[in-house]
């Protein structure tokens, strides 16, 4: 299918390198089957852009969602990480229809407040599958498995570890071009030593990437120094394992030394900072990532943990708390908040795409 968007705004955060950052054009912008075929590019000042005009930008990427947790948007108020995850467990009964229906509606969500990508985890990967494919979204599709449970309140599903490859080498079968299949765990707690092993050794036999949420909170770190005798990401750098295929979701608590590690590994980091905020886990040392060069992606977490799937509300959230905290309204300029929430975040989803607008990338764009 053809389409044209003629006369639109392009924004240009380092789509040339000789363009300043935050520099306009007028362009007119040719797709051909989902692809930019043609950009006609006229400079504009931005005096002279009026209401006739719209502005076009990259989609954004919304790098961590649980896209069965809806239902109970506002239900899990007040409660603390650990509460809530046992909660989590509990709420919602839910069959594969019900997973579904909730996919599809998370997804629309998802898409009315920018994200043409999304980075999603699930126990039940078939649904969400079935959603992703209907719905037509880029993304990525986490599939969770736990071996063990070293955490308080309700146990998570668990599957034994001779059962993982089986079970995830059938979701595999659904890798394609728009929906990556990625390997993980609910967190350590859920993930025995030889569990967290074998994701290093499947991703790097399938080529994929390993997702899992990590040092959410004091509890969950103390947790693991007390049954592994180390904090998370050196249990991982200890069993020789971190590396650039893992994106830890959150990252709150973790000290200076383990921040080196993770930019020496070449592992991403997905900050949640309104999840982090409403479950009181602390606030995600992003300056530090940032300054050692760490690969930092964004993401709502469960509807549940925000109660939206609002992304740019997730984007203007960490601006402004990071902004709070070192006392100093710059820490991260638009440029690099944009970073997060596209280039960076189709890194970790294995998107072909770039997150700029160019002559072959796909047209996910946002008006
Ligand atoms: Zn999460």
């Amino acid at each position: 299918m053809d389409s044209f968007l003629k006369s639109v705004i392009l924004e240009s955060y380092g789509n040339e390198p000789h363009h300043k950052s935050n520099s306009y054009e007028l362009a007119d912008i040719f797709i051909k089957d989902g692809v930019i075929e043609k950009i006609d590019r006229t400079a504009i000042s931005a005096f002279d852009i009026s209401s006739e005009h719209f502005f076009v930008t990259s989609g954004f990427v919304n790098s961590h969602l649980h896209p069965n947790q809806l239902l109970d948007r506002r239900m899990l108020d007040e409660l603390s990480i650990t509460n809530l995850l046992s909660a989590m467990h509990i709420v919602q009964k839910k069959n594969d229809e019900d997973r579904y229906h909730q996919a599809i509606f998370v997804l629309l969500d998802v898409l009315k407040s920018g994200a043409t990508g999304v980075y999603a985890i699930a126990s039940r990967p078939e649904p969400v599958i079935r959603a992703f494919n209907d719905i037509g979204i880029t993304g990525a599709l986490n599939c969770v498995f736990n071996d063990v449970w070293e955490g308080k309140g309700n146990v998570p599903a668990q599957i034994s570890l001779q059962d993982v490859e089986k079970k995830f080498s059938k979701y595999f079968e659904s890798n394609c071009e728009n929906l990556k299949i990625h390997i993980g765990s609910a967190s350590i707690l859920t993930a025995s030593n030889e569990l967290l092993t074998l994701f290093n050794d499947i991703a790097i036999r399938y080529n994929t990437r390993v997702n899992i949420h990590m040092s959410e909170g004091i509890e969950s770190v103390e947790a693991c120094r007390k049954n592994r005798g180390t904090t998370p990401v050196r249990l991982l750098e200890n069993l020789g394992i971190l590396n650039e295929r893992w994106n830890l979701i959150h990252a709150t608590t973790v000290d200076e030394e383990e921040i080196k590690l993770i930019a020496r590994s070449g592992a991403s980091v997905i900050h949640c900072p309104v999840s982090n905020a409403k479950t009181g886990v602390g606030i995600a040392p992003m300056r530090a990532f940032h300054k050692h060069g760490v690969n930092i992606a964004i993401g709502t977490d469960a509807c549940s943990n925000n109660n939206t799937n609002n992304i740019l509300n997730e984007a203007y959230f960490a601006t402004l708390l990071h902004n709070a905290v070192h006392e100093d309204p710059l820490v991260f300029n638009e440029e690099i908040i944009f970073k997060w929430l596209t280039t960076n975040g189709l890194k970790i989803i294995d998107s072909p795409s770039t997150g700029k607008i160019e002559v072959g990338q796909r047209a996910d764009l946002l008006l």
